[in-house]
Parts: C-alpha cells; structure tokens; sequence
C-alpha cells in the first residue's frame, strides 16, 4: 500500500541527550572523528561512517534505546566532551582572529556562491569536482574562522543514483530527499513564517523560494527551494535536479541562485545581525547573475547602471574553473532579454545593459549568444583560474577580451584548489603522523601531522597501508555484490565475488566524471596489453573504477558500458572492477585504499583535478598525465608523469596510442616493478620513501587551508578594500573617468621613440650600460594623470616578441610641446645578454584600476623600426 501522503516524525530527545540534536544538526561531524563515533555509539549497527547521518540515525532510533544513553553515564561524558569541544571549535578564535589581531584588514564577511555544495554524502547536492570543492572550501573557511556565508539551491532530486543494466548501460534514478529528514533548518522571520525570496517572471508569473540552512562548522549555508506552495507547479520544478533539463531552467535556476542568493544572504544578515558581505564570491559563472541584483540594489537609489557597475565590481571576485566549453553556459540572448527588463527581473535595469554583459566581444564570438563566465569576468575585478596551468590558460582564452596586450597580462590570477584533509583522508593516517611527532592538536587548517611521517617506522607505515588496502577489497566485493543484484544475478551466481582483488596486489583507482576529455577508457587502448597487467604472475596489478556519465551523455554512457563489460570477462574479473555511484561515500574509501591513482586527461583540459590530492594526503602515489595541479607540484618522489602528445601534430587518435603506450610502459617497467621489490622483510623500501615524501612534503601544499587563506590575502582582502573605498561618488567619478577615457583613447598614440646609448653601436650594446628612452605621445584630450606610459623590455624571439618582459614606468619631462605631443623618458638598463629589444606603450592609469590591463586599452607605436625606433634590438 502507498501512503497518501508523508511527514516525518522528529524524535523526542530525552533532556540528558538534547545536545545531540545540535551535533547532528551542525556537519562538522562529517569531518570530526570523534564526534561520529559518539554517533556510531547510538547506533552500533551504523557501520558505513561515511554514509553515517546523524539527523536519520536519531529519527531511527527507538525510545528505549535513547533511554538506555540517557542514564549510561559513560555515554553522557563522551557527549559532554564532544559538545564542549564543538563550542570551542565554533567561538574561539582561529586563524583569521589572529590575522586581525595583528592589524590586518579581512572582509567583515564574504558571501560565496556555488551551484552545488558537496559537503557530505548525507546530503547530495553535488555532481562532481565543482561541488566537492566548494564543499572543502566551507570546511576550510570555517576551520580558518573565515565570516563566509555560502548560497546554493536545494535540489529536491539532488544529482541522479547511478546502477547499471545487465549489459553495462548506465541506469539513472533521482532520489526525493525531503528537507524534514536532512540536516537542515528553515530560515524564518521573528513570527515563525518561512522566510522567502519572490522573483519575478514574464508574464506576470513569480518564482518563490525558501531558505534552508545547513550549518558547515562556524560556515552557514544557504540553500533555495522552490518546491513550495505558493509557485504554480511549474515554478515549483526550479530547484528539481542539478544540472538537468532545458536551457530555460538553467536559467531560472542561475536566476534563482544569483538573484535570489543575493536577496537570501540579506535576509538572512537582517535575522541574524551577521555583518553584510563586502566581498561576492562566484565559484564558476552559474552565480552570475548575484552581479546584476547588487546592480538593481544601487539602481534603486538611483545610481546609474555604468557606476553600479563600477560599484559592484570592486568587490567581485569570479573563479573559472574549466577551459572546456561545454562547462561554460551559454545562453540565448532573446531567452536573457525576456527574463529581464519590465517584464521579469530587475526592473529599473536596462535590458540592453544586462545583455552586453555576457557579450562574446572576441574574434569567434557568437553574436546571439549570452555568455556566464564573460559576465563573470565583466563583473568581478578579480578573477582567477585554479591552478597555474589553468589561470595561464585561461588568459589565453579569455585574451580576446583585453584586445591589445599579451595573454600573460589578461587580468586572470590562479589560486591552485585544495583538499580538506579531515574530511578525506583516513583518521588512521592522520593519528599514525601525529603518533611520529606531526604537529597534532587542534586541526586548525593550515598545519597538519605531516612532518610525522618521518619518523614512521617502514613496518608501521607499510602495515597500514596494507590494512587500508585489505579494507577497500572489502567494500569493493560488498559493492559489486549490490551492483550485481540490481543487474540481475542470482546470488548462486555470485561466488566469484569472493576472490575479486588481493589485499597484497598493487591497486590503482581510477574515479571520476566521465566527460570525454578525461578519458575513462584510456586504459582500455590495447587490452591484450591491459590483461598482461591485470594477470601478470608476478608483479600483478588490479585496477578500481568508477565514474557517472551525465545523464545527457551517450557517448559518456557508452564509455562507462565498454569498461564494465571489460571487467565482466572471467579472465579478467578478479583484478578490475567497475563500482557504481561514484559519490563521497565511495570516494572516502578508495583514495585511501588505492596504492596509485590514475589520472589521464587530455591535457590542458583538467584546470586542477582534486582526486588525485585526496588520494596523495593519503600516502598513494600520483600516474598522471602533467595536467592541472600535477603540473606544478609533480616530484619523482611523489609518482609518475605520463607523458603526452599534446602539442604534436597527431590525431586524437594517435595521441591516445601514443599516451596509452606510455602509461602501459609506466606500469610495467616502472610502478609494478618498484611495489613489487621487497628486502628480507618483505617490505618494498623504495616504494614506502615515496609514500613518506608523498605525505610529508606534498600533504601541506595541497590543503583546502592554503588555499583559502590564499584566497583570502590575495583576493578577499584586496576586494575588500576596494568595496570600502567605493561610495556612489567614487563610482560615479570612475564610471565618468571610464567614459571618457574609451571615447578619447583613438586620439592616444606613441608616436617616436628614441634611445641615447653613450657606447651603442650598431644594433648592439653592451650589458650593464643605460639607455635613455625618449619618447612622444599623443595624449588627445587626456591628461598625463590619466595614463601610464611604459617601456615594455626583454628578451626577444626571432619574430621580435618580447618575453619575460620587464615593466618600467616612464616620466613626464617638461611639459606639452608645441606640437602638442608629451615627451616621456627614463633609463632602460641592459641586464641581459642576447637578443634583446623594448618597446613604449601608454596604459589608462587610475587608484581604482587594479591592473592597467583593466580597460583591454593600449597604445603602441604604429610601426616598428630598427634604428632608434620601438623594437630596436641588440644582438
Ligand atoms: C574529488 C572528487 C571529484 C573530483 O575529482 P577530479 O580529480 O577533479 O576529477 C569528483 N567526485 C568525487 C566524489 C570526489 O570526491
């Protein structure tokens, strides 16, 4: 029989245990060890920790069970130690009180969007990196002390369940989570009604959402739904999935988010007297649109939109996190133009000002298109990709929206992603460093145990790494039996499921997406080569798979099918699995199982890759093609580098020959061999240094700690300051300075350069000697104030490009000629042999302008000459 209709039940606490229900309701649990095995406690039978929620967990215990904890005295002390020790987590002061204690000048809070949040499995709003990350950084900001709110959509359907057909096809089922049962709190005015945002739609239409608040340690995150009363039904559908459905419910969901978080973080700042943001943060484009409401707030006091613009964008901060395209939304103008204006949102803001936003400006661009991450980039003063591979590739391919200067000085910084070491690595390898002297104590988010590992005994290390190991083929025969009762078998069918993987065979994971650019079945490019690997007598090795497809994606579906019927093969079964519903659950128990994770994307399109962090904080080693992170911090100590093809004039075909073969060779000649050479007590030294180094050196730099507090210094606090400057007269006076700045720029020129060296010959000169550079521009109607001029020197390739190049500002000498030009001049001392050349531009130049990039305005010579000119080189 089906119930009509459903509520939940909350359970009664017995007064001796109310403080449980504020242990469940706050997810630090889900990085605190301690305080999930108090849970555990309740419920001994609760053996999957990391699928362990509190909130369920108390809603399913019975009466006399929570009596019997009520009068078990040694139950009550844990839980007055765990509750006293989350105050204390939650009031004292951490790393960013200590900051202010010494002066420094921090927001007095930063709101940070994202469209999804993977904070713990117990509550799945996320699909993959993205939402991981955002979770991780809420983490570290709370262990930090960072003011952060944060803003998503509660997604009622959160992302799809994946299982598999009996023939390998990804099956998708969308779970229906009910905010009764999750640990969430609805957000509501001082009478008790749910506190709520309305936006409006065409045709007279409106969007309503409630506000959830998940509590992320001292972070709270807010959380839109639309599955409420007052929306007509379709309205309700807005907040349904993640990352589903058409474009137009893209774009009511990223209107819901930017929009609507906007006018959430409000409320929730006017119920609670948190201090209001003076820094937005938007984790990728999808939030974009939080610009334009802070725009409609200025508009409202009848600030034009130019200077709102200026207002807003001060303190923005925009993060891209992918240079594959499929990642950017796009949408189509006519869809934006409805959306907004008199008819829908933001009324008092012109339509045509909103669209040219998202104009793709560039060469290439797509006139009917309305693009998120270029708004983004319009919309933030500060912008940053995340890792140093990906912000210099991103500069070059957002360059085109900074017409005029080299890819190097596109205004798009990089803070490389981190990890949340509690939350992902095993409580065994943390407790075992901080056995071996690794600063211990109070995990603050920047220091951790890692120096302990080395003082860890060989045997200790190895030891545990053998049982973490001995633990994932555990899970993983658990796993696949699940799997395949959902394909069909009958358990009589299922003996096999025994012998599948080795506690002692050397195991490598590979886990993620399955997008194609990162190439889910790469390893399968000669698969008679893969089984000789799989089944070596000697050095075998066996492989843990998993990925989601997008539901939208065959071609994805089609890769996940291909590598599960591979691993179906009896020959080959034992050594490679296929687990389905990669998620956090899953994740938590490979990185630390697996000996080598696997990572092979066709490089330069993973812009960071987190797993493989996760799995090195771990003490596994890195194979991984130089992509993303790995590119900045790969060491022979702490794993492989695959090399690739990119670059080469190959096909994608070729290259994936050539890059297999690579990664074969890797693991024959390399990796097995190494894990596989023991001394006389039977433990593989050379292999257990790596694991050491891994931990030890490369554990501290990929920390979710680091890179917050970077974030933090190098981009909240700039932002910060910025905002604090601005008033309406500040913006308005820069908005005008930029007006006029864009209308006079033609009338800019550098129109003669020239160079007085006492000892140059002949297109030469020697090092250490001083040229003095003059040169003549042409101003228009600018003033000198106005601008920079610069001279631009260095090295210079055969095609007379400037490398490395060094900036040095030149002065005004005496005032305007006659001819209306200015003279500028200053030294340029030769400080480097070979080829050598400079030239002058003119740069606007403003307090405001945090680059002189800003603006995408430059002027240089109109033609470049060898005696005396722009471009003399010395050779
Ligand atoms: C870390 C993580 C990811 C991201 O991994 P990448 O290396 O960036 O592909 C995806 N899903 C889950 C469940 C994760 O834990």
């Amino acid at each position: 029989m089906k119930a009509i209709r459903r509520f939940t039940v909350r359970p009664v606490l017995p007064d001796p245990l109310r403080p449980l229900s504020d242990l469940a309701h706050n997810l630090r649990w889900s990085w605190h060890t301690e305080t999930r095995e108090l849970f555990q406690a309740v419920d001994p039978e609760t053996r999957r920790t990391a699928e362990c929620d509190p909130v369920r967990l108390l809603g399913a215990a019975s009466a006399a069970r929570l009596a019997g904890l009520a009068a078990d005295e040694q139950f009550l002390q844990r839980l007055a130690e765990v509750s006293a020790d989350l105050r204390n987590y939650l009031d004292g002061p951490r790393w960013y009180q200590e900051q202010l204690g010494r002066g420094v000048e921090l927001p007095a809070a930063v709101a940070y969007f994202s469209p999804e949040f993977g904070v713990t499995a117990a509550l799945p709003q996320y699909s993959g990196g993205l939402g991981i990350l955002a979770g991780d950084h809420l983490k570290a900001a709370s262990d930090l002390g960072v003011p952060l709110v944060a803003v998503g959509l509660l997604y009622r359907h959160g992302y799809f369940r994946q299982s598999l057909s009996r023939d390998g096809w990804q099956q998708e089922h969308y779970p229906v989570l009910d905010p009764d049962e999750l640990p969430l709190t609805q957000l509501r005015e001082a009478d008790g009604t749910p506190s709520r945002v309305v936006l409006a739609l065409p045709g007279g239409r409106s969007l309503h959402a409630h506000i959830w608040q998940a509590q992320v340690g001292r972070v709270p995150l807010l959380m839109l739904d639309s599955a409420v009363e007052e929306n007509a039904p379709g309205e309700r559908e807005v907040t349904d999935r993640l990352y589903g459905g058409s474009s137009e419910h893209r774009l009511l969901q990223e209107m819901l988010l930017g929009i609507g978080g906007v006018r959430a973080v409000r409320t929730y700042c006017r119920l609670t007297g948190h201090p209001a943001p003076e820094v937005f943060h938007t984790n990728e484009g999808h939030a974009g649109f939080l610009g334009l409401e802070r725009i409609r707030e200025l508009a409202d006091t009848g600030l034009g939109f130019d200077a709102a613009v200026e207002f807003v964008r001060a303190g923005t901060v925009f993060t891209t996190h992918t240079p594959v395209p499929a990642g950017i939304d796009r949408f189509d103008r006519e869809l934006v133009a409805r959306h907004f204006g008199d008819e829908g949102e933001l009324p008092g803001v012109n339509v045509e000002n909103i669209l040219d936003l998202g104009t793709e400006t560039y060469p290439g661009g797509e006139p009917r298109v309305f693009n998120m991450a270029v708004m983004g980039l319009r919309l933030a003063q500060r912008a940053n990709g995340v890792s140093t591979l990906h912000g210099r590739v991103g500069r070059e391919m957002f360059a085109g929206l900074w017409p005029g200067f080299d890819a190097e000085e596109v205004p798009i910084t990089s803070v490389t992603n981190g990890v949340h070491a509690p939350t992902w690595v095993a409580p065994e390898i943390l407790r075992l460093c901080g056995r071996y002297g690794g600063s211990p104590g109070r995990w603050d988010g920047v220091a951790g145990p890692w120096d302990g590992a080395t003082d860890i005994p060989d045997r200790e290390l190895w030891c545990l790494r053998r049982e973490l190991r001995a633990r994932l083929v555990t899970e993983v025969r658990e796993r696949l039996r699940v799997s395949w009762r959902d394909r069909g078998a009958e358990p009589a069918e299922l003996g096999w499921i025994d012998g599948v993987l080795d506690p002692d065979v050397l195991t490598i994971g590979f886990a993620r997406r399955v997008p194609s650019y990162k190439r889910l079945t790469l390893m399968l490019r000669d698969r008679d080569r893969l089984r000789a690997l799989l089944t070596h007598p000697e050095r075998p090795v066996q492989i843990v798979v998993a990925g989601k497809a997008h539901p939208a994606d065959d071609g994805g579906k089609r890769l996940v099918r291909e590598l599960v019927r591979f691993s179906d093969d009896p020959r080959v079964r034992h050594r490679i699995v296929f687990l389905p519903d990669y998620g956090m659950a899953l994740a938590q128990k490979l990185y630390p199982g697996c000996d080598i994770w696997l990572n092979n994307p066709l490089r330069p399109l993973e812009a960071c890759g987190t797993s493989g962090m996760k799995a090195a904080l771990n003490g596994c080693l890195n194979l991984s093609v130089l992509d993303g992170w790995w590119d900045e911090w790969y060491e022979p100590d702490f794993g492989w580098a695959i090399p690739t093809a990119d670059g080469l004039a190959v096909d994608e075909d070729r290259r994936d020959d050539l890059e297999a073969g690579a990664l074969y060779e890797l693991i024959e000649d390399r990796i097995a061999p190494r894990f596989y050479d023991r001394d006389d007590e039977g433990l593989p030294g050379r292999w257990i240094e790596m694991v050491r180094r891994t931990l030890r050196d490369l554990g501290p730099k990929v920390l979710a700690g680091r890179m917050v507090a970077e974030y933090v210094e190098r981009l909240y606090a700039p932002a910060a300051l910025a905002q604090r400057a601005m008033d309406r007269g500040a913006a308005r006076r820069l908005a005008g300075w930029k007006a006029t700045v864009r209308t006079a720029w033609p009338g800019v020129a550098v129109d003669h350069v020239a160079a007085e060296a006492p000892d140059a010959g002949e297109g030469s000169a020697e090092l250490g000697s001083t040229l003095m550079l003059r040169a003549r521009v042409a101003l228009g109607e600018l003033d000198p104030d106005d601008v920079e001029v610069q001279a631009v020197a260095g090295r210079v390739d055969a095609a007379d490009g400037i490398s490395d190049a060094q900036v040095l500002p030149l002065k005004p000498a005496g005032g305007q000629g006659l001819d209306g030009r200015w003279l500028y001049e200053g030294p340029l001392v030769l400080d480097r042999t070979g080829p050598y050349g400079y030239t002058v531009r003119v740069l606007p130049a403003h307090p405001r302008l945090a680059t002189g990039a800003e603006l995408g305005l430059v002027a240089l010579p109109a033609k470049t000459t060898a005696d005396g000119g722009a471009g003399l080189l010395m050779r």
